[in-house]
């Protein structure tokens, strides 16, 4: 379903939907757990002699951990695909454009939805964007309440405290 055979294109553009589970060998090395699978919707069509374009968006949730309070969260992951598939090899420098072999009879989409994926991924998530995280000092979530913890002193003032000590003694 993530493969279109270039005869039906040749006819017109072709819807493209499909679902890749999260476990799909295509994610291997993807470092997120993918706790839904990947829904695709899109639409593919000629953009002239040996190119095609692709035009779609990719949905789906991962498995993380606050950074602040390593609660486990799940967060949706969103992501636009404009996609070039060429047979001519100077239309590759754009870097959303795909090599496509000049005896090639079908296009095989899940190369971008890979690598689209991988651009989507946050680099950390967060329970909820006010999460007070835990305490350096004690471990306690703060999101439960105060943990009874000194506040942290203010370091531009330490210098002065140590002045204020050396003039006492
Ligand atoms: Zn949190
Ligand atoms: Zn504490």
């Amino acid at each position: 379903m993530l493969q279109v055979d270039l005869r039906e294109l040749a006819r017109g553009p072709v819807d493209t939907q499909g679902q890749l589970a999260g476990s799909d060998p295509l994610f291997e090395g993807v470092t997120v757990a993918l706790v839904e699978p990947v829904c695709v919707a899109g639409r593919l069509q000629a953009a002239g002699e040996g190119r095609f374009y692709w035009r779609a968006s990719l949905r789906t949730r991962m498995a993380g951990e606050c950074r602040r309070c390593l609660a486990a969260v799940t967060v949706p992951v969103v992501a636009d695909v404009d996609a070039l598939f060429s047979q001519d090899p100077d239309a590759l420098e754009d870097p959303n454009s795909y090599p496509l072999a000049r005896d090639a009879t079908a296009i095989d989409l899940r190369v971008p939805v890979r690598e689209e994926l991988l651009l989507a991924l946050p680099q950390w998530v967060v329970c909820r964007d006010d999460c007070r995280g835990l305490c350096p000092r004690c471990g306690t979530d703060l999101n439960a309440g105060p943990c009874g913890c000194p506040p942290a002193t203010d370091q531009r003032w330490s210098g002065l405290t140590a002045l204020k000590h050396k003039l006492r003694d």
